[in-house]
């Protein structure tokens, strides 16, 4: 019973896409690239509970960084050390991938690559302009892993 919904878990693997499973950017917890690492924000990342912030920069839809909270190892929050000092440092890659990507393409990747979060976009060519890449969320293995093992 259980065996037969990962299995049904893992073979749907092949039609979802990173759309169906992401976590839409409204919903994403950022920092501002502008920010500062006091005792506020370094305690709100804390609290917050996640391993990867993206970092933003004047829009939520404009990613620029990703912040692991591991980054803030050395950080002393009475430095107020500016974010962009330890993005800057790290420079950990920000990952795109679009939105019609399957899971199985998606697992692959996370497998292959360093990182276990990318950024989802589409295209956007709806309206009378250009057609543009419009950021829609984010995705982790654990949203794929979720995907294969979640019981109905
Ligand atoms: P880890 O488990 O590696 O410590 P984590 O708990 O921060 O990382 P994941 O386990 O990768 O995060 O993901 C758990 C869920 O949280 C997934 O649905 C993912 O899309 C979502 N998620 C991850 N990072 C963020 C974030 N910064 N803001 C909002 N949601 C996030
Ligand atoms: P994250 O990817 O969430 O930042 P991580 O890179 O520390 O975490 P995982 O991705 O969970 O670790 O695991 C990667 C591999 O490293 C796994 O094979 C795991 O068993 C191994 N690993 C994790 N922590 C340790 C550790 N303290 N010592 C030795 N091996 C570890």
């Amino acid at each position: 019973k259980e065996e037969l919904n990962i299995i049904q878990g893992a073979l749907e693997l092949r039609s979802k896409t990173v759309e169906d499973v992401c976590t839409a950017l409204t919903a994403c917890y950022m920092l501002s690239s502008d920010a500062t690492l006091d005792f506020c924000t370094m305690s709100d990342v804390m609290q917050s509970g996640f391993t990867r912030i993206p970092v933003y920069e004047n829009e939520r839809s404009n990613i620029v960084d990703i912040l692991f909270v591991k980054d803030l190892a050395f950080v002393d929050p009475d430095d107020c050390t500016p974010l962009k000092t330890i993005t800057q440092f790290y420079r950990h890659p920000v990952h795109s991938v679009f939105n019609d990507t399957k899971l199985d393409v998606m697992l692959e990747e996370f497998r292959r690559g360093k990182s276990h979060l990318a950024v989802v976009q589409r295209v956007n060519s709806e309206g009378e302009g250009d057609p543009f890449y419009q950021v829609m969320g984010i995705v982790t293995l654990e949203d794929i892993i979720e995907e294969i093992i979640k019981s109905e």
